[in-house]
């Protein structure tokens, strides 16, 4: 996959991209990720990428010519219009459905807004879809970006290694993940539970899934009525949910 990201702020996403998983897959070359100036594409004297909001009001907005040079410059670099984002309090709530859907796309881009957000009109010609990642204001896009791309990219084929599996963790199946323990077994006289040790992988994996199933049902009980459970877990699932009311 391709990611571009269009910034005020190139070095602040770089910095965090080039790091960790990120960076090896970049470095593996299943991921390729690059981030673009703004400012570059601003052509009067002072490069300007802002202005003043029109019908009064207090801060500046992003000017919609220089996000659409960056855009058809990038466009023409790939040969074609990646799917493109504006990270935006607006925009629908990111999940970790929405992403499964996006893991398969070849080429992305994303938007990072500042100061009071972006000239809507260039919204309206080029962006595919807003995205939020949630009910909060921050004061700029990048933060957001990074978290959909790093969010993005480690369900994209070759990101993680075999034993970084995905598919085992929270809201991947609709339910939060159970809970890990590592080495030692007995840490300040906590003992693991007894069956993570007993090598009865059935009963690991049937440990499992009951302590998704309560763990899902004390933090998150919202996700309890859209997972695929059994009824005998659903009957689990509710007495957590009414003990707790
Ligand atoms: N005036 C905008 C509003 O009320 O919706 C908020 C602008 S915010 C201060 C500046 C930029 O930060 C936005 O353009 C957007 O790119 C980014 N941003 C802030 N909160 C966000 C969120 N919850 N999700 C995604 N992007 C966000």
């Amino acid at each position: 996959m391709r990611i571009d990201i269009i910034t005020l702020f190139d070095g602040m996403c770089e910095t965090v991209l080039n790091e960790s998983i990120l960076g090896r897959a970049q470095k593996k070359g299943v991921l390729d990720i690059f981030c673009h100036q703004l400012r570059d594409f601003a052509f009067d004297k002072h490069k300007r990428v802002d202005d003043s909001t029109y019908g009064g009001g207090k801060g500046m907005l992003l000017k919609a010519e220089p996000i659409a040079l960056c855009f058809e410059n990038i466009c023409s670099q790939i040969g074609d219009k990646p799917h493109f984002i504006y990270m935006s309090p607006k925009g629908k709530i990111l999940d970790q459905n929405r992403l499964k859907e996006m893991s398969t796309l070849e080429n992305v881009c994303v938007l990072c807004g500042h100061y009071e957000g972006v000239d809507q009109r260039v919204i309206d010609e080029y962006v595919d879809e807003e995205i939020s990642i949630g009910d909060y204001v921050l004061t700029g896009g990048e933060l957001p970006a990074l978290v959909f791309v790093d969010a993005l990219s480690r369900l994209v084929n070759g990101v993680l290694s075999d034993d970084e599996c995905f598919t085992q963790e929270s809201h991947y199946n609709g339910l939060l993940e159970y809970p890990q323990y590592t080495k030692p077994q007995v840490w300040r006289g906590k003992e693991i539970p007894q069956v993570l040790y007993s090598g009865h992988h059935e009963n690991i994996a049937k440990w499992r899934r009951e302590q998704s199933v309560i763990k899902t049902a004390k933090n998150r009980p919202d996700l309890i009525e859209k997972a695929n459970l059994t009824e005998k877990e659903k009957e689990l699932a509710n007495s957590i949910i009414i003990g707790k009311n």
